[in-house]
């Protein structure tokens, strides 16, 4: 394949252009006002129950699979008083909330589900639908018994350091008040629904709701994948055709009478190809093997080398070619400088975003439609999606995808959407908006974190999240961030960064009881020096200016210290990090942190 790189460089950057917008982050609204029922638990009826005042050794704020995964590797290193305070009705998290048609993760199974030795579990198949997520989720706090002490339907509205007592205060909007001697907080990156800012967006008259409270009373159909028949006469309209889209799209083509795809920016939409796991192969794999698959995944997903590629997906896929490239420019006789591992990395990403466009004429039949199905950007500038049914559903005659170049839709009104010149009436439109990024960390958890000193936790991270490991925040005793962030940052397999944290906290607070310690701070001279560290590295490729705009890059705008130090990570990438980390938390000094007992 010939590829003209230049002209690449060109067409990516007018592209980009043409979306680029002052507003910003600022585009987006909050599900406010009108919008606020769109927030409520469809899922789970809210029942009354009497306010908790009693203590517990660690709360948990959060059950999906941040507060799962520190629950189960506290409960593994036998701290059994642990209890998890959770929003939704049930363990999951985003896959609580998320039960949108055709719901799935495009991480691989092996890697994407933790602790499936630890609970037995075989995937049944190489990518898993969100059932089988939710159910592993809870699965995990059946094995772990977490189910005894949690509070579901419950959110936190306030977390206060009480310095006299050394423990936290948890203030709820069922007029508990928790007391916990440490408290972990897994409230996630993706967990609060943000609406496109389109005008006239309050005034429409039809059904509407946000995909991940996906309403089955309004469409008909399950989870499970039960047909929408309600949808058999309706006009449906769906704004964004992100991650979420790419994979409701398929299933609400099937059953709509017409669907409208309001397009401002294609996914790269990459091939899947998943199949069943086998039983007996599975039965051979030896016992560890979770941890090697992990380990070899983040190794060649970040440019690594290993003997076999265990997961074989297009993360790795990616990445190898990179590896193989710099490979071959080094053999010719080329010097290994940064520059040349940049142009590896460029020619290998045109040669996939060739590929991936290619796809497009290959499946999708309308010339027009194939041309605007097309994404003009490297394949990291946004998430990247896997599917094999989303491109064909367009060759469905009541499938129309309405492309904006770049502008989104123009208006909504009482009866339907205006965009790209036209209107369609509508009699319900779904929001595949995503959610907030980069906005404050107390308006994405819903409450704020008041430290030692009266110190805010918002106010602390104005310009940006500051910790030791992605994990401790000075001025906050006894107080962990569960994340990704400021630590490993693998964000192509989020869970493994939670495991890996549960362990680090779990042998914090493991080491604090042990001793006697009444509270465990990090230093504020060991949180200066990680945030030297991450400020050291690289500018990562998430943030590229010339990615065309998304959460990746703070939608185009300058990075600023929030955006920037929000997605930093351990300067020699996740294995070290990992590496590090084990180091760290084995030696048994835990350097950075302060124990002290009163
Ligand atoms: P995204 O933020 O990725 O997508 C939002 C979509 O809404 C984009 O297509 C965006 O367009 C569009 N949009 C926003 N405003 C407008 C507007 N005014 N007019 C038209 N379109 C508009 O949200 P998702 O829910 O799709 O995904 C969020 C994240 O969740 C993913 O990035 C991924 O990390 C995760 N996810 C993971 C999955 C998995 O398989 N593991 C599956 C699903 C989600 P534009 O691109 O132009 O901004």
């Amino acid at each position: 394949m010939t590829i003209d790189h230049g002209a690449l460089r060109i067409k990516y950057r007018v592209e980009r252009d043409k979306r680029l917008r002052p507003d910003g982050n600022d585009q987006y609204l909050e599900p406010t006002g009108r919008f606020a029922s769109m927030l409520d638990d469809p899922y789970t009826e809210r029942i009354e129950r009497e306010p908790r005042f009693d203590d517990v050794t660690v709360a948990l704020i959060g059950g999906g699979f941040s507060g799962l995964c520190v629950g189960a590797r506290l409960k593994q290193a036998g701290i059994d008083d642990v209890r998890i305070i959770e929003a939704g009705g049930d363990f999951g998290g985003a896959w609580y909330w998320n039960r949108y048609p055709g719901a799935m993760c495009d991480t691989a199974a092996m890697i994407y589900l933790p602790l499936l030795e630890e609970t037995g579990h075989m995937p049944s198949a190489k990518y898993v639908m969100a059932p089988e997520i939710f159910e592993h989720c809870q699965r995990i706090a059946k094995t772990f018994d977490l189910y005894s002490n949690a509070l579901f339907s419950t959110e936190v509205t306030e977390l206060e350091w009480d310095a006299a007592a050394a423990h936290w205060i948890i203030r709820t909007d069922r007029g508990d008040a928790i007391r916990a001697q440490f408290v972990a907080m897994g409230t996630g990156p993706l967990n609060r629904p943000k609406l496109p800012g389109i005008p006239g967006i309050e005034t429409f008259a039809g059904h509407s709701f946000h995909t991940s409270r996906w309403d089955y009373a309004y469409t008909g159909g399950d989870w499970a994948g039960a047909p929408m028949t309600n949808l058999a006469d309706k006009r449906v309209g769906i704004i964004g055709t992100g991650a979420t889209a790419v994979q409701c799209i398929p299933p609400l083509a099937r059953d709509a009478h017409e669907l409208y795809v309001l397009q401002r920016t294609p996914s790269s939409v990459d091939v899947r190809n998943n199949h069943p796991i086998d039983p007996e192969w599975f039965a051979t794999l030896e016992p560890g093997w979770q941890k090697k698959w992990l380990l070899n995944f983040a190794t060649l997903q970040t440019g690594g080398f290993a003997d076999e590629d265990l997961v074989q997906d297009g993360w790795t896929d990616i990445s190898q070619r990179i590896r193989d490239r710099i490979v071959e420019k080094v053999a010719a006789g080329n010097e290994l400088t940064p520059a040349l591992a940049d142009l590896a990395f460029l020619e290998s990403d045109d040669e996939k975003m060739e590929e991936i466009r290619a796809r497009c004429d290959a499946v999708v039949e309308d010339h027009e439609t194939a041309q605007d199905l097309k994404a003009w950007y490297r394949q990291l500038c946004k998430r990247p999606c896997f599917h094999d049914e989303y491109l064909p559903a367009y060759n469905q005659p009541n499938c129309h995808l309405i492309d904006t170049d770049g502008k989104g839709a123009e208006r909504i009104d009482e009866t339907g959407v205006r965009a790209a010149g036209l209107h369609y009436e509508l009699d319900c439109l779904i929001f595949a908006s995503g959610f907030e990024v980069g906005t404050s960390y107390d308006r994405r958890s819903g409450y704020d974190t008041i430290g030692r000193d009266g110190h805010r936790l918002s106010e602390c991270w104005q310009d940006g999240m500051r910790s030791m490991h992605g994990i401790h925040a000075h001025g906050f005793p006894n107080l962990f961030i569960i994340g990704f962030a400021q630590g490993a940052n693998l964000i192509s397999n989020v869970t493994s960064n939670l495991a890996d944290s549960g362990t680090t906290i779990a042998a914090v607070v493991r080491h604090a009881l042990e001793t006697g310690a009444d509270e465990v701070e990090v230093t504020a001279e060991a949180e200066r020096s990680w945030m030297d560290l991450l400020d050291s590295s690289p500018a990562s490729f998430f943030g590229n200016a010339d990615c065309t705009p998304g959460y990746y890059n703070n939608e185009g705008q300058p990075l600023n210290a929030r955006a920037r130090f929000g997605m930093a990570g351990y300067p020699l990438g996740p294995v070290a990090y990992f590496e590090y980390i084990d180091n760290w938390r084995n030696s048994g000094d835990f350097e950075g942190l302060e124990f002290c007992t009163r």
